[in-house]
């Protein structure tokens, strides 16, 4: 068995390992950091939850430790791209924690806050740059940033970053980093089109893979009822009691929907908390905290912010509504039955989400276990607690007028991701890719591709 200390990696590294009390290697650490110390290109297909952050930050920090010389003013020796901001900070913080005991120094820049401090934290030149696109190119704009000294490259959910419209981003990204340099590019599926931008940046790479999606969705416990959409919510109030939940993630298409889920339950006196990208970056923190934590059981969110976040004991995924991409199912179910842990992932299903389940069925090679409707079920529904009213900013009546007008923009401008226009709020409305999908949920067959505009799905 392999262990650690068998990839030679840095003493420094290693005391931190041993800090974090790592002793053995995951699978695509295995495969991966061999390759990596050897300054290969990399091109991984892996999921969050598999310790693929680890995989590429060990071996990146050992390159740099190795061959110790100061970032130069406004330049960064080694950028990681992410597509949410969560993800983002997720990374930046593994970093912090494998380079604890060295002097290396790591910036994340994302949108949604300002770009000041952004901008002094990188005058002098950072050795780890995690970034989301848009931020980046902001600051790039601004001569805050430069590309030419980047040695690593790192594209962490490719996939990611083509659903939420970010490839003229990654292409002039491409553009301006230095030819000579190692590249390292991770997404948890790799259909054709994502195929072809890991070509544009890697160079002979070594493949690995680890987790195919039918094996990921094998593992978790999976269950369908089919029930009318307005009567979901009586619904999840059923599953909430009778299940034996430690924490749940509850899936929303829209964000309104996740809000909506909220009040619900608040108005049935069960606390949670929704996470997508009209919440401040203050607000997501604070939900992402209580939940982690434990200080609250559930948390509501749309599949863009909820991707790529590690929150360990998740024992149930709820599918409110299932998404139309059938990739997106294999992200969200993953979020539960980590490292061997059990999983259940129960989905309502509405008729017109039929085709979606089809293709769900088709993509992870798998079956869900029907669940009937609860017997007194149309009773439940009719003594539905009234949901909480809405609080401002979260949509609805009484609604923050600026974000109304926000969102009236971005209509406008066909949902191109407000970090490709402007510095404010970069990941924030890409963040879950729904701000231009205002029509009405249709189910279509092959539901792959089945959304236009900025969430260009590609795959
Ligand atoms: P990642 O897929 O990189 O987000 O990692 C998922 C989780 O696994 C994170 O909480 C890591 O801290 C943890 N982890 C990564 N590698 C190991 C390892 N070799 N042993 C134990 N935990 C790990």
């Amino acid at each position: 068995m392999t262990t650690f200390n068998d990839f030679g990696l840095h003493a420094d590294i290693n005391r931190a390992l041993a800090a974090k009390d790592y002793t053995i290697p995951t699978p695509i650490q295995v495969q991966a950091i061999p390759p990596l110390m050897k300054g290969r290109d990399l091109c991984g297909i892996a999921q969050t939850g598999t310790g693929k952050t680890a995989g590429f930050s060990l071996p990146s920090i050992h390159h740099l430790l190795t061959y110790p010389h100061r970032a130069t003013p406004r330049g960064c020796r080694m950028l990681v791209l992410a597509p949410t901001r969560e993800l983002a900070a997720q990374i930046a913080q593994s970093c912090r924690d494998y380079g604890r005991f060295t002097k290396l120094s790591v910036s994340t820049v994302f949108g949604g806050v300002p770009i000041n401090k952004q901008i002094r934290d990188l005058a002098k030149g950072v050795d780890i740059l995690v970034a989301t696109p848009g931020r980046l190119l902001d600051l790039i704009d601004q001569r805050a940033l430069r590309l030419d000294d980047v040695e690593i490259f790192v594209l962490d959910e490719a996939d990611q970053m083509m659903d939420m419209g970010f490839i003229h981003s990654l292409r002039r990204v491409a553009k301006l980093l230095p030819s000579r340099r190692q590249n390292l590019f991770f997404s948890a599926t790799m259909p054709k089109e994502i195929a072809g931008l890991a070509d544009q940046f890697l160079n002979d790479p070594v493949t690995v893979s680890v987790a195919p999606q039918a094996t990921t969705a094998e593992k978790v416990r999976q269950q369908i009822t089919f029930v009318e959409q307005k009567e979901k919510q009586a619904l999840l109030h059923h599953v909430l009691k009778t299940e034996d939940i430690d924490r749940a993630l509850i899936f929303t298409r829209t964000k309104h929907g996740a809000d909506r889920v909220v009040r619900h339950l608040a108005g049935a006196g069960i606390q949670a908390y929704a996470i997508h990208g009209n919440k401040s970056q203050a607000q997501r923190t604070t939900a992402l905290q209580a939940f982690r934590s434990g200080q609250v059981r559930l948390l509501v969110a749309t599949d863009i912010a909820a991707r790529g976040i590690d929150v360990s004991g998740v024992s149930h995924v709820i599918n409110f509504e299932i998404p139309n991409v059938p990739e997106q199912y294999v992200h969200r179910i993953g979020r539960t039955a980590r490292a061997g842990a059990e999983g259940i992932a129960i989905s309502f299903v509405a008729p017109d989400e039929k085709a979606y389940l089809r293709d769900i069925e088709r993509v992870t090679r798998t079956r869900a276990e029907p669940v009937k409707l609860p017997d007194g079920f149309s009773e439940m529904v009719r003594n539905l607690p009234k949901p909480a009213q809405p609080p401002r900013n979260t949509g609805g009546k009484g609604r923050d007028p600026q974000r109304q007008r926000e969102d009236a923009q971005r209509q406008r401008d066909g949902g191109k991701p407000r970090g490709d226009r402007g510095p404010r709020h970069e990941a924030a409305p890409a963040a879950d890719g729904q701000g231009q999908r205002k029509r009405r949920f249709r189910p279509r067959r092959g539901g792959v591709g089945a959304h236009k505009g900025a969430v260009t799905r590609v795959g």
